[in-house]
């Protein structure tokens, strides 16, 4: 039998006095050692989510599209530091402005992992070689700036793709089981409910943290506990090819929604 491996994993941020302190006293992750007290408006705070992953009990990874924004994903930031667990971020290039990049560096400094969702949110399957790459470096290049790591996977927009595409990105390809939370008649409990209808081990959960799409932040009240019952570990994306013995390949053509 392989050999249990642990990964620690362990973010820290620093915060000035700019953008996250909304749920800082909330600590609600059983490792969370984060005692700081909020006396001192000065201080920095300092913020650590660290957890442990056993890639022999089941895995998932919770990613959420269309950001980054000042409300939504803040909101799903606050439920991901609520109940401890880590996210992945498939950003749009054309989203990320002087606002809004706080919630990318303040998912980084939680854990979360920030990914590629192109520059426009077009049909990158539509477009020539060169359209495709700038798609790509663009907003690479954005997170780069912000985080000083570019991402490591792709989610198509529309899940649209084509060979050209294949042939010139490279980073894997993500899909994932959703629930159509982007539809805004899909109730709360239908978001949660049709994920959990299909969770394995080894899935990759797709959300939506588009501007206004709250019903999927209280979808997260019913999804994440019950997940967590059901003994499911989250992860990042990377995390989760890691644990899964999966090379990240970027000369592969798969679109993945299980790793493993
Ligand atoms: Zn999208």
């Amino acid at each position: 039998m392989k050999k249990p491996i642990l990964f620690l994993l362990l973010a820290l941020g620093l915060f000035g006095l700019v953008g996250c302190n909304s749920s800082s006293n909330q600590n609600s992750t059983k490792a969370n050692s984060n005692q700081e007290s909020l006396e001192s408006p000065n201080q920095e705070e300092v913020k650590k989510i660290v957890y442990e992953i056993d890639p022999t009990k089941p895995i998932i990874a919770l990613t959420f599209d269309d950001g980054p924004n000042t409300t939504t994903t803040m909101r799903v930031l606050d439920k991901c530091e609520e109940y401890g667990v880590v996210a992945s971020f498939f950003v749009i290039g054309n989203n990320i402005n002087e606002n809004s990049a706080e919630a990318i560096k303040r998912a980084y400094a939680l854990g979360c992992e920030i990914d590629n969702h192109s520059k426009t949110h077009g049909y990158l399957n539509k477009m020539t070689e060169d359209e495709v790459k700038a798609e790509i470096q663009f907003t690479n290049d954005k997170v780069k700036e912000l985080i000083g790591i570019e991402p490591k996977f792709f989610r198509p927009p529309y899940i649209a793709t084509s060979s050209i595409m294949y042939d010139s990105i490279d980073m894997p390809f993500i899909c994932g089981i959703g629930s159509n939370d982007w539809d805004a008649k899909v109730s709360v409990e239908d978001r949660a409910g049709k994920i959990l209808d299909q969770i394995k081990d080894g899935s990759i959960i797709l959300l939506h943290d588009s501007e206004g799409n709250l019903k999927t932040v209280q979808a997260l009240d019913i999804l994440i506990p019950e997940l967590k019952k059901q003994g499911y570990q989250f992860a990042t994306v990377s995390e989760l090819f890691e644990a899964k013995g999966v090379a990240i390949d970027p000369e592969d053509s798969m679109l993945y929604s299980i790793v493993g």
